[in-house]
């Protein structure tokens, strides 16, 4: 017992794995080229963007897919390549990140949040309640929770709503074996560090819709080049759009291209293995009294990127003091229900250049959620000491009553 009380965990939680070999390979290869623009391509080679393009819709089972500079950059043009305008409204959740409601306020639109759930997911009572009040909902699967979409699409339907999925944190994840990002009418990811693949800085946006796509890639700065899109629709289907819509820059280019694609092919193998570690974590908290898992149903098939709990109803000194307790033997949990942002913002009353109205619901829920990351840089013996550390700080807060 005294023995697993000095316990101190000494990773890093902001460490991801380095770059395969062969992407390494790849990126020098590139840079002896010279030739890094995504259009700057010699004779007929594709070109790492495209042929990257052409992977990862096939491995989404999607037809169309661009890469683009960021996750925030996919959803601002697939916001704009649906058509929302300056002062439209925009439903979307009220437990995101900030580059979610960032994306909403960079097209000149409004959000309109929708409340949370002790699942985690978005509340579909609500949506259904507030879903006569926009014609675009851009929905989170905030920390790779998944609502049940089938009813999430049902409303949406009736409502005439348009769904953009964020999966910046279910790349890989299904629903009933859909592949997260395909529901919707556009699918948008990050490639930034601390996402499912690392380029540093990059993103994804995959649709089936030729229009919406044609203007996407218009918008990311084409150049009128799109022939050259391997996961594009006809050049015809560009011709209806080439006029009327301004070319916004924000490519990827073919270095980060190249560090992605070895990446593409071991994803589900990375998936896999985040998703042990989660339920490593998972088991060694199971049953803690005064914390509660989040439940995850078996439709969905989660990438265990991260982890939550709830401290639900927890005074908030506990919380600070469980937080301050489990920093100091080393263990880094995020409290997304601070009243003052740090570092990352989830609260929508912390975006106060987007107005609200109170949610008391879903202000109870996000007041008790606390969050860790789980890079693959840790083994699952360093996942049961993080559970081990968690559980005996919760409960000693918890009896202090
Ligand atoms: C990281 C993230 C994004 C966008 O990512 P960037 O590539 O940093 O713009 C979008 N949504 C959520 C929930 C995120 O965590």
């Amino acid at each position: 017992m005294d023995q697993n009380r000095s316990d101190i965990f000494t990773g890093s939680f902001t460490q991801q794995e380095p770059i395969p070999e062969e992407g390494i390979e790849a990126a020098i290869a590139i840079m002896r080229s010279g030739r890094l623009h995504r259009y700057n391509v010699k004779g007929d080679e594709p070109g790492e963007v495209a042929l990257l393009e052409q992977e990862f819709a096939a491995a989404m089972g999607v037809k169309y897919c661009l890469a683009v500079a960021s996750g925030g950059y996919a959803m601002t043009t697939a916001l704009r390549a649906l058509g929302v305008r300056p002062g439209d409204r925009v439903l979307s959740n009220a437990f995101t990140l900030a580059p979610v409601p960032g994306a909403i306020a960079a097209v000149g639109a409004v959000p309109v949040f929708v409340g949370v759930t002790e699942a985690l997911t978005i509340d579909l009572d609500d949506l259904e309640a507030k879903a006569d009040q926009a014609s675009v909902l851009l929905l989170s699967h905030m920390r790779g929770h998944i609502c049940d979409m089938d009813r999430l699409l049902e409303i949406c339907t009736r409502h005439g709503v348009r769904v953009i999925e964020d999966c910046a944190h279910t790349m890989g994840a299904r629903w009933r074996g859909r592949l997260s990002g395909t529901d919707g009418v556009i699918g948008c990811y990050s490639t930034q560090t601390y996402k499912h693949m690392n380029s540093g800085e990059g993103g994804f946006l995959v649709t089936n819709d030729d229009q919406v796509m044609a203007r996407a890639v218009i918008l990311s700065g084409s150049y009128m080049l799109y022939p050259r899109h391997l996961a594009a629709p006809e050049p015809a289907v560009f011709e209806a759009v080439k006029y009327d819509t301004p070319n916004i820059s924000g490519r990827m280019d073919h270095l980060r291209a190249a560090i992605l694609r070895p990446q593409l092919r071991r994803l589900e193998a990375q998936c896999a293995a985040w998703t042990d570690r989660y339920r490593v974590v998972e088991a060694g908290l199971r049953d803690c009294p005064g914390l509660r898992l989040i439940d995850r149903p078996d439709e969905e098939a989660f990438v265990g990127s991260s982890f939550q709990f709830l401290l639900l109803d927890w005074a908030a000194p506990k919380v600070r003091d469980v937080v301050a307790r489990c920093a100091a033997r080393g263990v880094e949990l995020k409290w997304f229900g601070a009243a003052e942002p740090a570092g990352f913002t989830s609260r929508y009353d912390s975006w106060r250049y987007a107005p609200s109205a109170p949610m008391p619901a879903s202000d109870r829920i996000l007041a008790g959620i606390l969050d860790m990351r789980l890079p693959l840089t840790f083994s699952l013996e360093d996942c049961a000491l993080l559970a081990r550390i968690i559980r005996a700080e919760v409960s000693a807060v918890h009896q202090a009553a």
